[in-house]
């Protein structure tokens, strides 16, 4: 059975474009690429592109505006860190220029952990461990190009098998 529609469990995909609405400036988009695929109901997306997207045909576009609560959040100041600068020693031994701006991914007990350096001084480097989309509203154009049932075991793993899915 094949469910045309977009709805809790269903496997979505869509082609996207992401906009900065203040300054029309792209930040993601799917054009020249595969569709973005995933499980709707899992908390694989954020929550406004699911909620603005339920209900959905295929075929059908939605252009729709999220602001930080229904995006990635705002930005939380106790993600902002200050480390001694000679924590990134190895980077600027192994000729790395630490700018501010950048971004680098720490390894911790959790996982990778990106961030982007706010801060350089003489001593002490500022690392910003929120979301780089975090406090942003997001512009988003969405059409679905395929939806059907997820499958049992797609439901019990959380995600989305298949092309543009997990192998796993
Ligand atoms: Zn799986």
């Amino acid at each position: 059975m094949t469910n045309k529609t977009v709805a809790n469990n269903t496997v979505v995909r869509v082609h996207y474009t992401g906009t900065l609405p203040d300054t029309g400036e792209v930040f993601d988009t799917s054009e020249g690429k595969d569709p973005l695929t995933f499980l709707v109901g899992h908390k694989n997306m954020i929550s406004g592109f699911e909620e603005e997207m339920m209900g959905a045909k295929l075929g059908e576009r939605r252009e729709f505006t999220l602001e930080p609560e229904r995006a990635y959040g705002h930005q939380n100041d106790e993600l902002v860190l200050e480390f001694p600068k000679s924590e990134f020693s190895h980077l600027e031994s192994s000729g790395v220029q630490i700018e501010i701006g950048m971004q680098l991914v720490a390894q911790t007990f959790e996982g990778p952990a990106p961030f982007i350096i706010r801060a350089v001084s003489e001593d002490s480097i500022t690392a910003d461990f929120n979301h780089a989309m975090a406090g942003k509203t997001l512009k988003f154009s969405v059409e679905v190009v395929e939806v059907r049932t997820a499958t049992d075991e797609e439901i019990n793993h959380g995600h989305a098998h298949g092309p543009g899915g997990v192998n796993h």
